[in-house]
């Protein structure tokens, strides 16, 4: 008997794309050389455009959507992964050309795979998802500008959603003292909780001002892009950097170059997509060192892969707070 299991599938015909729970087999699923067995996925901002079609983030259809899952190995061709092996896989064209983690089960490219550090369980790996693991590049793009606690506070933009709220708990613990930026002024409660140790209303942000402006923190992690990301720029203090990850409110930039050349401040561009095994491996060692896990299941909503279609609408909206795991088995 054929061995099925479950997966949520992205159709598109003329009318549009529409998403089904479906019953697959192995032989449905794409090429690779390692099977797992999907314990958990998440939700991310990319995961909500990919299924309303709102942004063509899905390159071939069907599709199954789910751009991060955990899971544990159930065969390998490759040598480097065993049976039993828990792993992650964030990023690498899953949701885009390749089946993504809303699925019982994935097929998947063993350079692709990281086996998670012993102390992230499956379920705490997704807490992370790739917002949380993108915070962490972004921390540690900071870093390696030289950007310490003593230089002065760490700006926080899109500070409620998922990698604004890691960002905030991983630089707390580190030590930065850190402003939030949120258009949720109700959620300070909880931005303090992580440890925000001052909150500002992001309209401050959202609008053009001047080119350059009072200098105001040393560095900065921008989810949020656009206007903001100009704003933040304007307002970093003499040789500080910016780690920009996000298009929350646009992909535009409308900025000058005075913030480089008159203050010496540094962008730093962060992908967690393509990046590097090594980056990776860094950015979940320090995760597994540096991440209070109590601050994060603060942040989680929980949810499978029959209610997970009904949050997409919402995190493109700003709804979705803090980060949403989805239970796959
Ligand atoms: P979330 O939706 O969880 O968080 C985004 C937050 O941005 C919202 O919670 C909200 O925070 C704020 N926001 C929303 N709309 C606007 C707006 N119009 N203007 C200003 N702020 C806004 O998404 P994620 O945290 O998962 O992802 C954040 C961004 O980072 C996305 O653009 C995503 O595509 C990108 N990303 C990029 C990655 C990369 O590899 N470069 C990897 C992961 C994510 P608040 O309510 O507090 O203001």
């Amino acid at each position: 008997m054929t061995d099925l299991f479950k997966a949520l599938k992205i159709e598109k015909n003329e009318e549009g794309q529409n998403l089904n729970i479906v019953e697959i087999s192995e032989d449905d699923l794409m090429e690779g050389n390692v099977v797992v067995d999907v314990t958990h996925s998440t939700l991310n901002y990319k995961d909500g455009l990919a299924m309303t079609g709102s942004s063509p983030i899905v390159r071939s259809f069907p599709m199954i959507p789910g751009i991060d899952f955990s899971g544990v190995v159930r065969s390998s061709e490759d040598s480097k992964f065993s049976e039993g092996d828990r792993v992650v896989l964030n990023g690498y064209g899953l949701s885009e050309s390749h089946y993504g983690g809303y699925s019982e089960r994935a097929r998947v490219n063993s350079q692709h795979l990281l086996k998670l550090p012993k102390n992230i369980s499956n379920h705490q790996a997704m807490q992370i998802g790739t917002a949380g693991y993108t915070a962490m590049l972004c921390v540690l793009g900071l870093e390696d500008f030289g950007i310490k606690p003593e230089n002065g506070e760490i700006l926080v933009t899109g500070a409620s959603g998922g990698v604004g709220s890691v960002a905030i708990s991983l630089l707390s613990s580190l030590g930065y003292s850190v402003i939030a930026s949120t258009g949720r002024l109700s959620e300070a409660e909880y931005l303090e909780s992580l440890g925000a140790s001052s909150i500002i209303d992001r309209n401050e942000l959202s609008e053009p001002s001047k080119p350059l402006g009072k200098e105001r923190w040393s560095g900065a992690i921008d989810s949020v892009g656009s206007q903001t990301l100009s704003n933040v720029l304007a307002q970093t203090k003499y040789g500080g950097a910016v780690s920009a990850c996000g298009l929350a409110q646009g992909m535009d930039l409308p900025s000058t170059v005075l913030p480089f050349i008159l203050r010496g401040v540094s962008l730093v561009g962060i992908d967690s997509v393509m990046a590097p095994m090594s980056k990776r491996e860094r950015a979940w060692d320090r995760l597994s060192k540096d991440l209070d896990m109590e601050k994060l299941a603060q942040m989680v909503v929980e949810t499978n892969l029959d209610e997970i279609q009904n949050f997409a609408q919402l995190i493109l909206d700003g709804q979705v707070r803090g980060r949403v795991v989805v239970n796959i088995s």
